[in-house]
């Protein structure tokens, strides 16, 4: 295929994902002929940024040698193999290594692609688990205001999110949503910590009420992405372990997005010292090449499904699970967390960058400045509806790719962003809330 350009005629055969086609006739999407590094080049050579990691995938850059030279040598080898009577070493590797990192109490991997499919995954087996165990009226999930667990159906029963489960209301099963432990809904003067509490508190109220018919709480551990890169006191998540635990409710950790390092640790509920029934991972998880994802569960678990009656075992087939490109993909992007000490290096690009954004947070129309980990996020004041697209413009110009939710900007930079790059963002932003002074009007 020619690296020169795109064929003119391809554009509107592809629908896009999370895009009214319409907004097209004005604004083509960027083409990107290649990336290196963090950054993404267009066909006419200008390059962006990629502040946002690809829709929060990419940990290591474009490109990435580690990781293309793992997936040739597995191209060679062997590309995919059924997962259902038959086994290869990158899927067993991969998931002896993934149990380790949670030493060895999330001994059992279930495999699909996408993120969406490891919540169904989670979903029912939790709901399976409790059939097998004689409870099968504990078949209602509960989560949390704001959530976001992805799009398929059973999934946006437990997202909560307007803007992706209106229209489909109708389509989904009722599940109840229990107040956000996100800070930026404490009372003036409460501290994020009093403020987990209170809603933990509210868990606590609902769940004596309804633990009889209760499979599981989900829950996206310290960031809610979808809602704006909402943050919260890990406490908020030591409660819930306690509180499920004496309401025989599981605990379902989607750390989907937070995963493989994001909130400054390897996995998001280490901060609390807890460990969930099921951990869903996908988008880092081949540090954005590939689609993969897994749910990891206890032995607990795995034994209620161990059986000689065939209809006790979980049936959920998924075509790709355990692909074996995917999981060299995935072993590769261990290695780098392991040979780069990325946790630790982490911790040093994220002081650069809490140095580097001051401008930023003082910033006259910026609110509620947060970071965690390598996530950054603030809030614009405008009553603008056109902000989000207004602001994704203007960040092209400045050669970054930021697309805020509604008027949440946020960083979720590749973990290899150096110094230098580092500046670019934060400049570059300057500039586009300034370009956007005319949508930015006070409240
Ligand atoms: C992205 C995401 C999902 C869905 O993953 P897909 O791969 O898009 O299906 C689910 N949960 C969380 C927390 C996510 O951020």
């Amino acid at each position: 295929m020619s690296s020169k350009s795109l064929p003119e005629q391809s554009f509107e055969s592809v629908w896009h994902p999370c895009t009214q086609m319409k907004l097209h006739e004005t604004m083509l999407p960027v083409a990107i002929a290649r990336g290196e590094g963090v950054w993404l080049y267009d066909y006419q050579g200008k390059r962006y940024l990629d502040a946002i990691g690809s829709w929060w995938v990419n940990l290591f850059g474009h490109t990435n040698p580690r990781i293309n030279a793992a997936i040739r040598d597995q191209l060679d080898r062997l590309e995919h193999v059924m997962l259902a009577g038959f086994t290869h070493a990158p899927v067993v590797e991969l998931s002896s290594r993934l149990s380790e990192l949670l030493s060895n109490r999330l001994g059992h991997c279930f495999y699909s692609s996408d993120g969406a499919s490891a919540v169904e995954i989670a979903l029912k087996m939790s709901f399976h688990y409790w059939r097998n165990n004689g409870h099968p009226e504990k078949n209602r999930f509960v989560s949390l205001q704001n959530g976001y667990h992805g799009e398929t159906l059973g999934a946006l029963s437990v997202t909560d999110v307007a803007l992706f489960t209106d229209a489909y209301n109708p389509l989904l099963r009722y599940n109840a949503r229990v107040p956000t432990p996100d800070w930026r809904h404490a009372d003036e003067g409460e501290s994020p910590q009093d403020y987990a509490r209170r809603a933990a508190s509210a868990l606590e109220t609902y769940l004596a009420e309804h633990h009889a018919e209760t499979a599981a709480l989900i829950v996206e551990p310290l960031v809610q992405g979808a809602a704006g890169m909402a943050m919260y006191h890990p406490d908020y998540l030591k409660l819930a372990r306690t509180i499920c635990d004496e309401h025989q409710v599981h605990l379902i950790a989607d750390e989907i997005a937070v995963g493989f390092g994001r909130t400054g640790t390897m996995f998001a509920c280490e901060q609390a010292s807890i460990v969930p029934d099921f951990l869903c991972l996908g988008k880092g998880l081949t540090a954005g090449y590939l689609p993969l994802s897994v749910v990891m569960t206890t032995n607990g678990v795995y034994q209620a499904f161990y059986h000689d009656n065939t209809a006790r075992g979980f049936l959920h087939s998924h075509t790709h699970a355990g692909n074996a490109l995917a999981c060299r993909a995935a072993l590769a992007t261990l290695d780098i967390f392991e040979q780069d000490k990325v946790i630790e290096a982490n911790r040093v690009t994220a002081d650069y960058l809490n140095q580097a954004v001051r401008p930023i947070t003082l910033h006259p129309k910026v609110r509620n400045f947060r970071n965690c980990g390598m996530i950054w996020a603030f809030e614009v004041e405008t009553s603008d509806p056109a902000f989000a697209s207004a602001f994704f413009q203007a960040a092209l110009e400045q050669g970054l790719s930021l697309r805020p939710l509604g008027n949440s900007v946020y960083f979720m930079p590749p973990y290899i962003i150096d110094q230098q790059e580092s500046e670019l963002l934060v400049e570059g932003t300057l500039r586009a809330l300034d370009r956007c002074a005319t949508q930015i009007r006070g409240q």
